[in-house]
């Protein structure tokens, strides 16, 4: 059955099941497990949306971790200079650190990139990138995404965190427009 609902001004449509959500993050997480469990990684939880995604996913982390919880900030300063992008939220130092970043959706990669440029200026070891969901059809960026866990249409979804001006984050499937 389709159940369609309205959040603001728009109509969407179910669009990819809890089950298939879970299923998706549980191969994400076996993935991660194989490969970072020697490398003591941190976990940077990009906000608002990967807040879902971010409590499936390293529930179903088998090892010792740390997790931390940022958002990316742009500004323009007085200065010609352009953009300045600052994390919110970031206490540790990442000094030679593996960084896992924890997406919701990278779509054409610029949020990714602003993250990157920060992170590198930190010194961390390496940083790989775990998402969601992944538009590869948008995407056009350098940086390897690392771990996927649904690739999709460029279409505009909702739910598992992500908002329709700042509505829809709670919906536990994922959601298009009608
Ligand atoms: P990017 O910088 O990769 O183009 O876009 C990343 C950000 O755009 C995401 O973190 C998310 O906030 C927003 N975004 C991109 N695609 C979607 C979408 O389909 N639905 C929602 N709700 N947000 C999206």
């Amino acid at each position: 059955m389709h159940t369609i609902i309205s959040v603001k001004d728009k109509q969407f449509k179910p669009f990819i099941s809890e089950a298939s959500i879970l299923k998706a993050v549980q191969n994400v997480a076996n993935k991660i497990n194989a490969e970072m469990s020697a490398k003591n990684p941190v976990f940077l939880v990009v906000l608002n949306g990967s807040f879902m995604f971010a409590s499936d996913l390293l529930k179903n982390i088998a090892f010792p971790c740390q997790i931390s919880f940022i958002k990316v900030a742009s500004y323009h300063g007085t200065s010609s200079s352009g953009a300045v992008t600052e994390l919110i939220g970031l206490t540790e130092d990442l000094t030679n650190k593996n960084i896992v970043i924890i997406e919701d959706i990278v779509d054409t990669g610029v949020t990714l990139e602003k993250l990157y440029n920060v992170l590198m200026k930190k010194n961390v070891a390496e940083i790989k990138v775990a998402t969601a969901l992944l538009k590869p059809k948008s995407y056009n960026k350098k940086y390897p995404i690392d771990f996927v866990g649904i690739e999709i249409e460029n279409e505009f979804v909702i739910g598992y965190g992500l908002d329709y001006d700042g509505y829809g984050r709670n919906l536990k499937e994922l959601y298009i427009i009608v």
